[in-house]
């Protein structure tokens, strides 16, 4: 094989605020060659996910920040071409940490977590949907919904950025589970996607000034459950707003990941938020999907199911080129775009 040149995403240094264009070195350097127990891949889509920006911060999230002067960290899926494991064949579909750039070794012993052959049962469907609703995506909706948020038919349930990748779909299960599930999302355009489109019994626009009151107004008895994807402002007032015995699923905090730089005590729970849950007797958990490989297939097994029964609908934005992958990045704290954005990086 003639000697392939990998193209990455480096990290430069460390961003202050929002990531850009020069926190990241786009290099190309020679594809190393494989050894016992590793495979090339070669990355066909890479998901954005907004943890991206909280793993180039020097705090650490689920996993260490990533090191200055590493390929920057993504979850991706790529084809093998070639292979020392006996797991996995040259031709084989993986998933798992490509990192930011065109060819990945997989190896289990180096990386920081496994690659896993992607298993037929997602062939029915485009190749994307592996890093979506049958990926990490859908398995944080399923399991932040089945474990922890755990609606019941009749109960108010509100889900933040609900037309985004994880909302959308919680959102959904939580239809699925008789609860009448109110979105907030950030365009009027977002919120009737939402309602027509994904089934949601109402959506809020967290960009209109009277959003309090319109939140209010769709949540008439109050909220026994808090799908939570975004903090903040918006987390403050649901949470204001929580039944007695109300379940709170913490998934996300996007509004903050662009401060994680900042000190501490300058981005944590506001007072309110432990008055309110004091007040209901709610129970607030977060969870982070990556401590739980031991539930994926039976959660991507639900979330086909779902699919296969037609009540599950997801929505995603592909961008052509790898080059491209810092700039969009940003389209996740823009609100840009609805649904789960990925990356094509090779046919
Ligand atoms: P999304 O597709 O939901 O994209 C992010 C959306 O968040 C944007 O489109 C925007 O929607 C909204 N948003 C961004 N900034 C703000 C802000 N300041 N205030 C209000 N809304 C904002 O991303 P994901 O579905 O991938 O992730 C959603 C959340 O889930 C994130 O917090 C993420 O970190 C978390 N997550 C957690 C996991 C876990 O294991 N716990 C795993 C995966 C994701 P809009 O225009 O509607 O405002």
């Amino acid at each position: 094989m003639s000697q392939l040149v990998n193209h990455c995403h480096r990290l430069r240094q460390r961003p202050v605020g929002r990531l850009t264009d020069d926190d990241l070195e786009f290099v190309a350097e020679p594809v190393p060659k494989i050894t016992h127990n590793q495979a090339l891949i070669q990355t066909l889509f890479l998901s954005l996910d907004p943890a991206a920006r909280i793993w180039v911060s020097d705090v650490h999230y689920s996993l260490p920040p990533v090191k200055i002067g590493n390929v920057m960290r993504g979850i991706g899926i790529g084809r093998v071409i070639e292979s020392r494991r006996n797991d996995m064949k040259a031709g084989d579909l993986v998933s798992g940490l490509t990192g930011w750039q065109r060819y990945a070794i997989a190896d289990d012993e180096a990386n920081e977590g496994p690659f896993t052959v992607v298993p037929p049962l997602h062939r029915d469907l485009p190749l994307s949907a592996v890093l979506g609703p049958l990926g990490h995506t859908g398995i944080t909706a399923y399991l932040g919904v089945h474990d922890i948020a755990r609606p019941q038919r009749g109960e108010t349930m509100v889900v933040s950025a609900a037309a985004g990748a994880v909302g959308s779909i919680a959102g959904q299960i939580g239809k699925a589970h008789g609860a009448r599930v109110v979105g907030i999302a950030g365009s009027p355009d977002k919120c009737r996607h939402v309602v027509e489109t994904l089934g949601f019994d109402s959506c809020i626009n967290h960009r209109d000034q009277a959003w309090r009151q319109q939140l209010d107004q769709a949540t008439p008895d109050g909220i026994d459950v808090d799908f939570e994807n975004v903090g903040g402002p918006i987390m403050n007032h649901v949470l204001s707003r929580l039944n007695i015995g109300a379940r709170v699923a913490l998934c996300g905090l996007i509004s903050e990941y662009n401060t994680y730089d900042a000190r501490p005590d300058t981005r944590r729970c506001q007072p309110n938020i432990a008055r309110s849950l004091m007040v209901s007797r709610a129970l607030i958990q977060s969870f982070l999907v990556l401590d739980h490989p031991d539930r994926f297939d039976e959660a991507i097994e639900y979330l086909s199911q779902m699919i296969g029964d037609g009540k599950l609908t997801y929505d995603e934005t592909i961008i052509e080129g790898l080059e491209n992958a810092p700039c969009a990045l940003q389209q996740l704290f823009d609100g840009a775009i609805r649904g789960k954005l990925l990356i094509k990086v090779s046919e």
